[in-house]
């Protein structure tokens, strides 16, 4: 993996700084770094994002066969590479932007680079349920995707949601797990007719009309107590190994600390798509991010 040239006081600062290495960001960043403005894209676990987990994406323009969230991404972040897009695997734990107009953004692993602007591609962490042992539980059978998760094969899992990211992820558990249900608070699952018809031809159960009240388990998830939303209030117990919370998404603060968005600082994904999370809006948004940012050098 290449790195860049980062945290030099006294040299020019970059031209650009880009947080998270999912779709958003690795397509802003190629778009920079083709252009000819110096760029670094900062990703805290791994390049390619949430995408690179998925197993199959059959929604990505261009592969009539649908293709590995894998491969996908290694084709995008071999792209960047060959037009000059430098990459570093660290945290960028704050940011902040000095009467000079220059952005400072710290990194966990020790350093700050210099940037004439910043692109924030962090995407957006699923929601919690709030509910006793999750936090506790949280990677010892309770986690937000398939690609976190070890293999589910043999096991009773369960998905919290009742969205297109959840129904998914229960169709594509049920090919491996023992035994599936999809738990949702709502009866009507909202996700496209076609996963809809895939999510009722599997082995998947739905459970509509439950909450999760707490999670029980001592050192790994050992079952949930579900407790029906309406009518008479009936408690369950099911056992599950494995649990994915697939409840929505929010993003993190950007850790700034400034009430107004600064010029010079962009935003692009899952982390302002509100419900569109898709790679291809994702890549098409980190390139607007980009092209913006080219106006915003250009003018300085
Ligand atoms: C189960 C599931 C199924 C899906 N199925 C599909 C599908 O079939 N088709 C489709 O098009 N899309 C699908 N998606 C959605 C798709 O994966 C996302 O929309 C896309 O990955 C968003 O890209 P992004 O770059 O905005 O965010 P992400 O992919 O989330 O990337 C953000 C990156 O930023 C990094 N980061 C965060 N904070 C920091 C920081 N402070 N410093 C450094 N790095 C940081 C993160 O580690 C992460 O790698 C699915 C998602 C899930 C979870």
């Amino acid at each position: 993996m290449k790195r860049a040239e980062t945290g030099k006081a006294g040299a020019a600062p970059l031209d650009a700084v880009v947080i998270g290495g999912g779709p958003s960001g690795l397509a802003a960043g190629t778009h920079l770094a083709r252009a000819g403005y110096t760029t670094i894209l900062i990703e805290r676990k791994a390049l390619g994002g949430q995408a690179r987990g998925l197993e199959r994406i059959e929604n990505y323009p261009g592969f009539p066969r649908g293709v590995s969230g894998l491969k996908l991404m290694e084709l995008w972040l071999e792209q960047a590479w060959r037009w000059g897009l430098k990459t570093k695997i660290d945290e960028a734990v704050t940011v902040s932007r000095g009467t000079d107009g220059i952005f400072l953004v710290r990194l966990r692993k020790g350093g700050v680079i210099r940037s004439r602007s910043v692109l924030w591609c962090a995407g957006a962490g699923f929601r919690k349920l709030g509910v006793p042992g999750e936090d506790r539980l949280l990677g010892k059978g309770v986690w937000n995707t398939c690609d976190e998760a070890p293999s589910c094969a043999g096991l009773d899992a369960a998905v919290v949601g009742s969205g297109e990211t959840a129904v998914q992820q229960a169709e594509l558990l049920s090919r491996k797990a023992a035994r599936v249900y999809l738990i949702s608070r709502t009866e009507k699952l909202k996700a496209h007719k076609l996963l809809l018809e895939r999510f009722a031809r599997s082995s998947a159960a739905a459970l509509p009309g439950y909450r999760v009240n707490r999670l029980l388990g001592k050192n790994k998830l050992e079952a949930l107590e579900l407790i029906s939303v309406s009518g008479p209030r009936e408690v369950k117990k099911i056992k599950v190994d494995a649990l994915f919370t697939l409840i929505g998404k929010e993003p993190a603060e950007v850790p700034a600390g400034w009430r107004r968005k600064p010029a010079g600082f962009y935003e692009a994904g899952d982390f302002s798509a509100g419900i569109f999370r898709q790679v291809a809006v994702a890549g098409g948004d980190g390139i607007r991010a980009a092209m913006r940012c080219i106006r915003y050098l250009e003018a300085m």
